[in-house]
């Protein structure tokens, strides 16, 4: 079966999809750095499968480490999620944030140049669409102004990884716009893990439910959404991650350049998802409305139908399955992966 390379796949989506590449019968390569996770995500992916993976501690970013991961491997393709991806923190550390998102993908594409792979996938996000497309956001649509550094890094990645394959006849390039993902591994042995005061809506929700947390602030109850609080596009982290092998499998089989939104197509405010936490999970979430968060849009939703024309890819989770494996991971890991 072919091996695939996940640079950053000790993280929250990349070991979902470690455990769905493995259960279709690939090989897989995990490289991280754990500057976000841990290996123990990546043993309980064996212990999820019953099957092993060949982990390397590394930062993506040093050719050095990643040309004896190419030379002991042969990588059929790259899915490449390795990135810092704070929103808050990379207005505080642009020059951080440009230097390890940009870095991570030049390095990987120099040295898939060298040992001649031609096929990467990179994690994108339904932030590059800026702030003036209208919802739902369709993969046709122009690249806007992003409001944050985080932001920009995946806006310019986007730029070279099309430069590079219009350069490069032979090199494949996916590049994969995820929309919100939430929810855990139903087995409740990987989650999200995040380190300190998460920044992200369902981890926060979790944290004040388990006690770690007294109390959500919802940012803005004064949008033009149904119930005033925005709208956001959640995506289960297993759905997505079957869109992982999915992209895999179109990828090793066509040349191909190519953009995918990864998203349900459906919008859930705020206030829904605290009120379908509590009541799938029977738990109290204590929560007050507050000021808006700066750089919040108003609503952000996909348009999902190019994933399932192309692909054959549509999500299956429902938001009460994102709610409840959610609670799930949080309960039994309280401390992530201590
Ligand atoms: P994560 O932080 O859990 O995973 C990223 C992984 O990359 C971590 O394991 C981290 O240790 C690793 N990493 C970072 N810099 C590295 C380096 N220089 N060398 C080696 N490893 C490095 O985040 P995630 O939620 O799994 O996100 C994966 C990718 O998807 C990221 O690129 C992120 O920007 C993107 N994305 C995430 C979301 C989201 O909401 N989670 C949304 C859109 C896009
Ligand atoms: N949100 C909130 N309180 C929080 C964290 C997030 O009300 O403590 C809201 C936020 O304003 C946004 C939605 O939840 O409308 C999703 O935020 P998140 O940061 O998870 O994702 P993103 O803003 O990147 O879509």
């Amino acid at each position: 079966m072919p091996k695939i390379l996940l640079a950053g796949g000790a993280g929250y989506i990349g070991s979902h999809t470690a455990v769905e590449l493995l259960n279709t019968g690939y090989e897989v390569i995990v490289a991280d750095n754990y500057s976000n996770s841990s290996s123990e995500a990546i043993r309980r992916v064996e212990l999820l499968t019953s099957k092993s993976v060949k982990l390397y501690q590394a930062d993506v970013r040093d050719k050095k480490a990643l040309s004896e991961i190419f030379s002991g491997n042969k990588i059929d393709a790259v899915i490449h999620f390795a990135g810092l991806k704070a929103v808050g923190e990379s207005v505080e550390k642009p020059i951080m944030y440009y230097r390890n998102n940009i870095d991570t993908t030049l390095s990987l594409l120099e040295t898939m140049q060298e040992y001649g792979v031609k096929n990467i996938i990179f994690s994108s996000s339904a932030t590059v669409y800026g702030e003036a497309n209208p919802v739902p956001y369709l993969e046709t649509m122009k690249r806007g102004a992003c409001t944050n550094p985080y932001g920009w890094t995946k806006s310019m990645m986007e730029q070279i990884f099309e430069d590079a394959a219009k350069a490069d006849k032979k090199l494949s390039v996916i590049l994969l716009r995820y929309f919100n993902p939430i929810g855990a591994h139903e087995s409740g042995m990987i989650g999200e893990a995040p380190q300190g005061i998460p920044n992200n809506l369902m981890p926060y929700v979790t944290q004040v439910a388990v006690g770690k947390r007294e109390c959500l602030t919802i940012f803005g109850n004064d949008y033009p959404t149904p119930d005033g609080t925005c709208t956001r596009d959640y995506i289960h982290v297993v759905d997505l991650a079957k869109g992982h092998v999915k992209a895999i499998e179109y990828i090793l089989d066509n040349h191909c350049m190519e953009i995918f939104n990864l998203g349900t197509g459906t919008p859930y405010s705020v206030t829904e998802i605290v009120e379908t936490f509590e009541r799938v999970n029977n738990v109290k979430v204590n929560h007050v409305y507050g000021a808006r968060r700066a750089g919040d849009l108003a609503e952000c939703y996909a348009n999902a139908d190019k994933a399932l024309k192309v692909l054959g890819w549509k999500t299956e989770k429902t938001l009460e399955d994102m709610c409840r494996d959610s609670w799930n991971w949080q309960k039994n890991n309280p401390d992530g992966y201590i």
